[in-house]
C-alpha cells in the first residue's frame, strides 16, 4: 500500500501519513458524488448556502488544532493564527453575492416568449490545492462549488495532507451530506487515471506549472473543463513619486510573508532610480527585523520553508544569480538559525538582471531581486519580460498613470498601492503560464456552472 507523506518542516520527521486510495474505491467515491449531486442541487440555494457557511464556522471552532496543524505541516508560525481571516472573508463574500450571480439572465418576458439564459452546476467537480495557502487555496473552488448545487471531490497536497480531511470532518459536521463533499488521499497516478476516466465535470487546479501540465494531459479529449491556477514572478514598480515608506512596507512584506511560498508574492522589484538607494537601504532594514525559527514559538516571525527541498532551489538561484554578478545585501550572520535545509534566512539581491533565473523563473522563497529603472517604458518592458502573469504591484499617487501603464502590462491582476492580496469581489485570474479561467466574483460562479437557455413561444388562443 502507498503511504502520503508529510514530512515536516519543523523537524524533517514523518508529521503525518494516509494511504494513498486504489483507483476502484476512488471511482467508487466519484459515484457516490455524482448519485448525490442532483438531490444537493434541488435544494433550495440558500440552504446550501447556509450549510456552507455552517461548515466554514465549524472549522473556526477547530483552531486550536487547525494552527500549530499548519506549523507542523508547512512551516507557517503560529502567531499569525491560520488562514481564519481570507478563509472566511471569502467564504463570506462569495455567500453574498451567489443568489445575483446564479440568478437567471432574463432576455425577454412577453406575452409571446419567455427567453432566458439559466445557470445550472456542472456536476461532480474536482479541486486539486496546493500547500502554500492550504485553506484559502482551496477555499476559492469549494465555497462557491457547492454554494451553486455542484458535488466537490477534493485531493490536497501531500506536504498538507491533512487539511482536505479537516475541511470535509468540519462541513460534514456541519450539516453537508457525505457524499456531497469528500476528500480523497491521492496519488498523481490515481489523480490522472480518474481525470482521463472522465469522472470529473470539471477540474480546479492549483499549483505549479509542470503540475498544470500534467492535469491537462490527463484531461486531454475527456473535454472536462479546466480552470488553472499556476506560479506566478510578480514584480512590483515603484515611481519617483511613490509613498517610500509605505512602498517598502507592503512589498518586502508581500515578498517574504508565509517564507515568500504566496502564488502572488513579489518576486521582483523595478525601482526609480531617483528612490532607488532610500528604497534598498529600507527594505534591508525591514527584512532584517525578522526572527526566523520554530514556527511552534509565538516569537518567531519567519518560519521555515515547506519543505528542505523548496529552499534547495531557492538557494541554488540565489547562488546562480551571486556567481553571474548579483550581490546579497542579508547578512546570513543575522539568521544562525539557516541550517542549510528548510530554515532560509530570507536575502535581498541587487545588481540583477532578466539573464539570471532568480529574475526570471518562480522562486517561491523568502528573496527577492532590486533593479534600477530610469523610466515608465523600461519598467513596463521588464515586467512583461517574463513567461507569467498574475499580480503587479505599481506605487505611485498617480491614478491615470497606474491604469495607463496597467493598460500596457500583461497580467491577471493591477494593483496601485497595495500587493499580495485576493479581493473576493474581483476574479483571481491570470495570463501566459499563470494559468487559464478566473475564481472568485461573480465570474467564478459563472466559471463553475454552466449556462442552459430558454427558448420559449407561448401559444395563443
Ligand atoms: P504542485 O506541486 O503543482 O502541487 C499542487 C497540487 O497538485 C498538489 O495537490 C499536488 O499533489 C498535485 N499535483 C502536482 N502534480 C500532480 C500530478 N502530476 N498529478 C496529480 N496531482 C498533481 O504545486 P505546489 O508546490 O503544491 O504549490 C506551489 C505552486 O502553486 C507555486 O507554483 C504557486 O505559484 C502555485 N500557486 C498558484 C496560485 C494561483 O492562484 N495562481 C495559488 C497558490 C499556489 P502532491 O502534493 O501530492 O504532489
Amino acid at each position: 500500500m502507498t503511504m502520503i507523506k508529510c514530512i515536516s518542516p519543523v523537524n524533517g520527521e514523518v508529521y503525518a501519513e494516509r494511504p494513498a486510495m486504489p483507483l476502484e474505491l476512488a471511482k467508487q467515491a466519484v459515484t457516490h458524488a455524482r448519485l448525490a449531486q442532483k438531490a444537493w442541487a434541488k435544494r433550495p440555494l440558500d440552504e446550501r448556502v447556509k450549510l456552507v457557511l455552517a461548515g466554514v464556522a465549524r472549522l473556526n471552532e477547530m483552531v486550536d488544532e487547525v494552527v500549530p496543524e499548519l506549523a507542523w505541516q508547512m512551516g507557517r508560525p503560529v502567531r499569525y493564527g491560520g488562514e481564519f481571516r481570507g478563509f472566511n472573508e471569502r467564504s463570506n463574500y462569495v455567500a453574498s453575492i451567489a443568489a445575483d450571480a446564479l440568478k437567471p439572465l432574463v432576455v425577454e418576458e412577453s406575452d409571446r416568449f419567455e427567453r432566458r439564459i439559466e445557470r445550472e452546476p456542472h456536476g461532480v467537480i474536482f479541486v486539486i490545492a496546493p500547500w502554500n495557502y492550504p485553506y484559502m487555496t482551496a477555499i476559492n473552488t469549494v465555497a462557491p462549488a457547492l454554494m451553486a448545487g455542484n458535488t466537490v471531490i477534493i485531493k490536497h497536497a501531500s506536504q498538507t495532507i491533512l487539511v482536505g480531511e479537516r475541511m470535509v470532518r468540519a462541513f460534514v459536521e456541519a450539516g453537508v451530506p457525505a457524499d456531497v463533499f469528500q476528500n480523497l488521499f491521492l496519488d498523481h497516478e490515481t489523480t490522472a487515471a480518474l481525470i482521463a476516466a472522465k469522472s470529473f465535470d470539471f477540474i480546479n487546479f492549483t499549483g505549479s506549472v509542470e503540475g498544470g501540465r500534467s492535469i491537462e494531459r490527463a484531461a486531454a479529449g475527456t473535454f472536462t473543463g479546466l480552470g488553472l491556477e499556476l506560479g506566478g514572478k510578480d514584480p512590483g514598480y515603484v515611481m519617483e513619486d511613490a509613498d517610500l515608506d509605505a512602498a517598502v512596507d507592503t512589498l518586502m512584506d508581500g515578498a517574504t510573508y508565509n517564507s515568500g511560498q504566496c502564488c502572488c508574492g513579489i518576486e521582483r522589484i523595478y525601482v526609480h532610480e531617483s528612490l532607488y538607494d532610500a528604497f534598498v537601504e529600507k527594505s534591508v532594514a525591514w527584512v532584517s527585523n525578522y526572527k526566523l525559527g520554530n514556527p511552534l514559538d509565538p516569537e518567531t516571525t519567519l518560519g521555515p520553508m515547506a519543505n528542505k527541498r523548496f529552499a534547495a532551489t531557492v538557494r541554488n538561484q540565489i547562488a546562480d544569480a551571486v556567481s553571474r554578478g548579483a550581490k546579497a545585501l542579508i547578512d546570513p550572520k543575522l539568521f544562525p538559525q539557516d541550517d542549510g535545509g528548510a530554515y532560509l534566512a530570507p536575502q535581498i539581491l541587487v545588481d540583477v538582471d532578466h539573464s539570471m533565473e532568480f529574475m526570471r523563473e518562480e522562486t517561491f522563497g523568502p528573496a527577492v531581486g532590486i533593479m534600477k529603472v530610469k523610466s515608465d517604458a523600461e519598467a513596463i518592458e521588464l515586467m512583461n519580460d517574463s513567461q507569467y502573469g498574475l499580480t503587479v504591484s505599481l506605487w505611485t499617487k498617480d491614478g491615470e498613470r497606474a491604469a495607463r501603464i496597467g493598460r500596457e502590462l500583461e497580467t491577471g491582476t493591477v494593483f496601485m498601492n497595495r500587493a499580495d492580496y485576493l479581493d473576493p469581489a474581483l476574479c483571481w485570474t491570470g495570463v501566459k503560464e499563470t494559468g487559464r479561467g478566473g475564481s472568485l466574483s461573480v465570474l467564478g460562479f459563472h466559471n463553475l456552472t454552466r449556462p442552459k437557455s430558454y427558448h420559449l413561444k407561448k401559444v395563443t388562443a
